[in-house]
């Protein structure tokens, strides 16, 4: 007789971000190593967005959100987006600085988490417009736990000034 085993999946929030070298390919690149994670399924992907850089003079950075649902606790997701971005030679040489890649794990389902390495929601989730705009894209309903509110209420409140929507992740990838 087979054995059947069950496996929770939980909705995660994932944010990618790219201001170093072919931005778009570091974010597609980084799409296709999440979707062929057997711990990752139901990977939708929103538009990227070109958006003005936070924190010290640097190039604008190119942003998209994903949204999928796993069945990994979230420090070993963590850890995941982490290996990830090491595979985009990410280095950590400034806070904020310019990065090839930066993965963030927004949300956890309706986790609240608070450890020295990891808090969910992302604690700044709700301020940033470059953030919450892709993920309003694709998941405008989904209410975040903190405040109570639905992403594209979040989102509509933001000043989205600079924030330019530029197409869809396989459109830019294959234009030259
Ligand atoms: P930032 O994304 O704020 O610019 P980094 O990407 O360099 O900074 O991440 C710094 C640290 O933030 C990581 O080592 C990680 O342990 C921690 N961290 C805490 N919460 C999260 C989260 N929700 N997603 C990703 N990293 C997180
Ligand atoms: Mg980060």
């Amino acid at each position: 007789m087979a054995i059947l085993e069950r496996t929770d999946w939980t909705a995660i929030a994932v944010a990618l971000g790219s201001n170093l070298g072919n931005c778009v390919q570091h974010l597609q690149q980084a799409i296709a190593q999440l979707a062929a994670l057997p711990s990752i399924r139901r990977l939708q992907v929103s538009p990227v967005y070109q958006t003005p850089p936070v924190g010290p003079p640097q190039p604008d950075y190119y942003n998209a959100c994903a949204i999928a649902e796993t069945c990994l606790a979230p420090h070993d997701l963590l850890q995941q987006l982490q290996a990830i971005e090491a595979a985009a030679g990410r280095e950590r040489l400034q806070h904020w600085g310019p990065r090839t890649l930066d993965l963030d794990l927004l949300l956890y389902g309706d986790r609240q988490i608070q450890t020295p390495d990891l808090t969910v929601p992302h604690p700044y989730l709700t301020q940033r417009a470059f953030v919450l705009i892709p993920l309003a894209a694709i998941a405008p309903d989904w209410v975040e736990p903190v405040t109570g509110e639905a992403i594209a209420t979040l989102a509509q409140r933001l000043d989205s000034t600079g924030i330019e929507r530029l197409g869809s992740m396989e459109a830019l990838a294959e234009s030259p």
